[in-house]
Parts: structure tokens; sequence; C-alpha cells
């Protein structure tokens, strides 16, 4: 598999669209690497992560063709991940050719939401809920739908995904893991599965750790750190697994370099838009 970053940064961007503090000013300054959009996936050039507000911005940024996008994981509804525009623009009159057909598969909460905008077939979407701890094939991919812990009222999930003898966890918008969310991963390592690559959130960057009684919907450097390698103890790594960073908020996250410091004792890299990453 190759994934490609669509997007590093948390929900209002990285530079904030409103903001001049600190981080902000230096990320215009140095551009590159500190400028984040929204964060979001693309798997093979045809599984998406989130069809989220940064889409467009993305794919002219990366030369990309999304009509060929076949399959969608959505992590959940928040706004920065979800933009219901981006579908109305999948039907003819916005499309001046055909795009492929759309099987997205999420949470009940999530699938609700997308059956609001309506007119699914002249949006050529198949709309498949998903439940926590499920696995089940999305063309050729099988996917395990993980619990997050975040916003509880929207059902949020993240995933594993393999192709073949290749896997990848995605998860961000999530706190620390649920016991549940453990066990299903101890259990994908019984079954022999092995991440080449994991993305894990650092949210809030240099905030100190929530209390374990109030583990928060997001992660800081530590925590990020911490799970990365407790993915390793519980033997869920390849040997030469890529451990990245991800949906960083200006408020707390450093710029790039900086980031990449703080992460270095856990042996993780911050993500960044644009980077490929080939997963064995
Ligand atoms: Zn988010
Ligand atoms: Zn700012
Ligand atoms: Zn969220």
């Amino acid at each position: 598999m190759e994934l490609l970053y669509l997007g590093t940064a948390a929900a209002e961007g990285y530079p904030a669209l409103f903001c001049s503090c600190d981080h902000c000013r230096a990320a215009r300054e140095a551009g590159g690497r500190d400028l984040r959009r929204r964060t979001a996936a693309l798997i093979d050039g045809e599984l998406l992560i989130d069809v989220g507000p940064d889409l467009l911005a993305s794919a002219h940024a990366l030369n990309l063709r999304l009509d060929r996008v076949r399959w969608v994981l959505q992590t959940h509804s928040h706004s920065d991940h979800l933009l219901e525009s981006n579908f109305n623009f999948r039907e003819q009159g916005f499309t001046g050719t055909t795009p492929e057909w759309w099987e997205l598969c999420g949470s009940r909460p999530t699938i609700d939401a997308i059956t609001a905008y309506g007119r699914l077939e002249q949006k050529r979407l198949t709309l498949r809920a998903v439940a926590a701890f499920e696995t089940f094939s999305l063309g050729p991919y099988t996917v395990t739908a993980l619990r997050a812990r975040h916003d509880m009222r929207i059902d949020p999930l993240f995933y594993a995904i393999r192709r073949g003898a290749s896997a990848l966890l995605w998860a961000n918008d999530t706190g620390a893991f649920f016991p549940e969310t453990w066990q299903a991963l101890d259990q994908l390592a019984a079954e022999g599965v092995r991440f080449g690559m994991v993305g894990i959130e650092a949210t809030v960057g240099t905030q100190p750790a929530p209390d374990a009684d109030q583990p928060g919907g997001h992660m800081n450097i530590e925590q990020c750190g911490w799970h990365h390698q407790e993915l390793g103890r519980r033997g869920l790594l390849t040997a030469g697994a890529q451990r990245f960073a991800q949906h960083m908020s200006h408020h707390k996250s450093p710029l790039h370099a900086e980031l990449a410091e703080l992460l270095r004792p856990y042996g993780v890299t911050p993500a960044y838009d644009g980077l490929r990453v080939s997963v064995d």
C-alpha cells in the first residue's frame, strides 16, 4: 500500500484561519511542512480517509485525480473531516465526467449524517454502517473499525487497514485507546497482523496529559509516543514500521522541526502534507 497524507492539522488548520499566535506567525513565515491542511489521507489513489473541507485544496496542491477514488472510510462527522458540498460536486452538472461509484463506510451516526444530504444515487454513493470492532471487506482491503475516545455522541471510529500482507493503522480524533480497543488490536496481533505504518494523533502537543479518569478526546505528544511504543510491545509492528504523528493543533504543537525533536525519543516522526509512505 501507499498512503499519501492530504492534511495533518487539527480542526482550524495550521496556521489557523484567523490566528496570529506565535506558532501561526512562525508557520506562515516558514511555509513548507509548517503549512498543514485538515487531516485526511489517500491510499493507493483509490481509498480516501475522510471527505473533509480541504479536499479540493489537497487535489490542487498534490495534482490528484479524485474521480478515481472508489472507497471511503469516514472516521466521524466533525466538520474538519466531513464537508457536505464535496458530495454535491459528484453530481452531474458539477462534474462533466462520471466519477467512480463510491462505497463509503462509517459509524451509524456518520452514515445518518451523510444520508441526510439526499440524492445518494445522483452522488454515485453507497453507504454502509459499520460497528466498532467489526472487520469487513472494502474492495481489495480488509478493514477493522476501532472505537475512538472522542465525541461519543457520534460514535467515532478509527481504522486498521490491510491489503495482502501489508497493514497500517490510522488513528486520529481519539484520546487514549479504550481497553476494548486494545483487546481488538491484541486479537489482530494474534491473527498475525503487523503494521508497517502507524499514524497516531498528537493534537494537544505539549499540553500536559489529562488525568486518567478524564482522558479527553485527543492525545498530547507523550501519549502519542506511548501508544506507538505500546503497539510495539504488543507485537503489532513490523521490524521496519514507520511511525507518525498527525492532526496537529497550532495551540500546543510547535513547528515541524521542534516537533520532530520532541517525538524523536519515541521513534516517531511528524507527518506533513504531501508525505507519501510506502507500506510493506
Ligand atoms: Zn479532527
Ligand atoms: Zn495560532
Ligand atoms: Zn473530531
